[in-house]
């Protein structure tokens, strides 16, 4: 579905696919020449990342493989509380590979913190973090982020593989859920 699907439950379009895309082709570019003759692990974290990961190893010209974990963050709504349990686990041995992590949405940073440090435990070559969105919150953790793809507001987004209740996964577009859907 595209932004004009559903324009009463969207307040704002803050990144068209368009817009998306072109981001994916530079980042993917980048990505490529900084892993050159090295082998590429991405590792999705579900769901939210299922989108990103599709489209930005598609957009990669080198070899990668990818694997999926999936945790979540206890609670539900609109605020992510940081109390994190895997309910998917990798199924690759990543010692002495160099992983990138894909990530959907970066907010407080709590859920990539603790991702991160349980991945460099196990021992990886290189340990390095994408994000297709990061809120400014992001900006005070402690985790560094080496891709991103577009810095936004601090507001509640939907679309490109980020839901509200499970829905609007499949929104083309992001933007901004209007309050009356939650409130
Ligand atoms: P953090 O731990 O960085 O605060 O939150 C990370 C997770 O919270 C994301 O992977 C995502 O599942 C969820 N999240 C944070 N902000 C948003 C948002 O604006 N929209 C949606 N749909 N999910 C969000």
């Amino acid at each position: 579905m595209d932004a004009a699907d559903l324009s009463q439950d969207l307040s704002e379009v803050l990144h068209t696919r368009e817009a998306i895309d072109q981001r994916l082709v530079e980042l993917a570019a980048q990505i490529d020449s900084d892993y050159a003759g090295r082998d590429l692990l991405l590792v999705g974290v579900l769901n939210g990342a299922v989108m990103v990961m599709a489209d930005l190893s598609r957009s990669l010209k080198s070899h990668c493989t990818m694997d999926w974990m999936a945790i979540s963050s206890y609670g539900s709504g609109t605020k992510s509380s940081g109390v994190v349990r895997i309910l998917k686990d990798l199924t690759t041995d990543i010692s002495g590979k160099h992983v990138l992590i894909v990530e959907d949405i970066l907010d407080t940073g709590l859920t990539l913190s603790y991702l991160v440090h349980n991945l460099k435990s196990r021992e990886p070559a290189s340990i390095e973090v994408m994000t297709m969105f990061r809120k400014p919150e992001a900006a005070t953790t402690d985790v560094d982020v080496k891709y991103v793809g577009f810095d936004i507001p601090n507001k509640f987004v939907i679309g490109y593989g980020l839901d509200y209740a499970g829905r609007y996964r499949n929104l083309r577009d992001v933007g901004v859920l209007s309050p009356h859907v939650y409130e």
